[in-house]
């Protein structure tokens, strides 16, 4: 649809598409992703995303949603009403704010991407008042948003776009290994969370890269 072609152009059901690779791979993933919490926190974290991203999926299925803007927004309520933990209000904030941002649109190019992740992380820093740099879900998407700007700028394609997000993500998992940990449950541990990958770092890469892969193949 836009092989080499500058301008991502992705629509409603692009995006459906997009949630079901989400929910994929986190099922695929969600024993790691409990391991991790388990190591620093309680545990549940993989779980709690598998039946949040579940019942997205399933919501988008029973329900047809009218535009682009409503899947992000139904999303986002159904990780609200079922991740629980501190994920899940994050994420589902993470998600309204996405959505809001692209309300009425039919198309989401790749600026609008780059809107989209800004607004998520706004929402993310200000209900759970972390920073960069404490070892939470925003060491693994403030990178990937620096790395957006940085390949927009330079003009490149929007899967390379995607897929320096993907990659400056994963970088921010590493590096959540080096800190200790100051926001969540992983904060009680102090400097014995240093060594241990964070678990919502880690979904938040999986997430951030499920989109780069769906381009990716999308293209090919
Ligand atoms: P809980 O800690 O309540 O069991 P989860 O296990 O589902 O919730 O999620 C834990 C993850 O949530 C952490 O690994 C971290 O990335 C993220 N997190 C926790 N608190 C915050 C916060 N205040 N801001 C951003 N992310 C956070
Ligand atoms: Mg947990």
């Amino acid at each position: 649809m836009f092989k080499g072609e500058k301008n991502m152009s992705i629509n409603k059901d692009d995006i459906i598409e997009i949630i079901c690779n989400m929910r994929d791979v986190i099922e695929k993933e969600k024993l790691m992703l409990t391991e991790l919490d388990a190591a620093i926190g309680d545990g549940d974290h993989g779980l709690n995303l598998s039946r949040g991203f579940n019942a997205a999926v399933e919501k988008l299925e029973s329900t047809a949603a009218e535009n682009a803007a409503a899947v992000v927004k139904s999303t986002a309520m159904a990780l609200i009403s079922k991740v629980g933990g501190a994920s899940g209000p994050l994420y589902g904030t993470a998600f309204l704010k996405a959505a809001s941002v692209i309300d009425g649109k039919e198309e989401i190019d790749i600026k609008d991407f780059s809107l989209m992740m800004k607004a998520a992380l706004e929402g993310i820093k200000s209900r759970g008042k972390a920073e960069k740099g404490d070892k939470t879900m925003i060491d693994a998407i403030d990178p990937a948003i620096e790395a957006v700007d940085r390949a927009v700028e330079a003009g490149e394609k929007p899967v390379d776009v995607l897929k320096s997000a993907s990659e400056a993500a994963l970088s921010g998992v590493e590096y959540t290994k080096t800190i200790s940990a100051r926001k969540g449950r992983a904060a009680y541990l102090g400097d014995r969370s240093i060594g241990h990958q964070d678990p919502g770092a880690t979904s938040a890469y999986f997430i951030i890269n499920s989109i780069y892969q769906y381009i990716s193949k999308k293209e090919s």
